[in-house]
């Protein structure tokens, strides 16, 4: 279980990271959003970016590391990344957690800072929700409109 970093629930990449100590972290002005390099278990952050743009990238690249894949060829580049990318996002905003914070949130840009990564982000880890899933959050939530902003998917 990844730890959480307050009383969130929110669960820390930073921790994580802290939990594995072959891997280092580094910030640098490249153009991509992050990258991973298996053979230094090194990953590159790029530097000058927002806490939540950070989080969401380093997600990323912790699921690269814990895989062991090789590189990291860009967000939407294969069926790896795309598969790297709904896992990353999963284990930043369990479903859990999104219900509780759906449960105190008062709208849905609170939601969304409640979850302390980008609202893009927030919207493509609803969209991946099973039907079940999005019946329990439809549930939490404590306002009237969740649904407009988190549209369903129907693929
Ligand atoms: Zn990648």
């Amino acid at each position: 279980m990844t730890p959480s970093s307050d009383a969130s629930g929110v669960p820390d990449p930073w921790a994580l990271l802290r939990e594995m100590p072959d891997v280092v972290m580094l910030r640098q002005p490249i153009a991509e959003p992050g990258r991973y390099y298996h053979g230094l278990r090194a990953i590159v952050l790029r530097s000058g970016r927002s806490l939540e743009e950070e989080r969401r990238s380093l997600w990323h690249e912790l699921v690269h590391a814990e895989r062991g894949d090789t590189e990291c060829t860009g967000w939407a580049a294969s069926a790896t990344e795309r598969r790297v990318e709904r896992e990353a996002a999963r284990r930043a905003m369990p479903l859990a957690v999104m219900e509780r914070r759906l449960a105190v949130a008062c709208d849905w840009d609170d939601f969304v800072w409640h979850m302390k990564v980008p609202e893009s982000w927030v919207r493509f880890r609803l969209a991946q929700a099973r039907p079940a899933e999005r019946a329990r959050l439809d549930r939490a939530c404590r306002w009237s409109d969740f649904g407009d902003h988190a549209a369903y998917s129907s693929s």
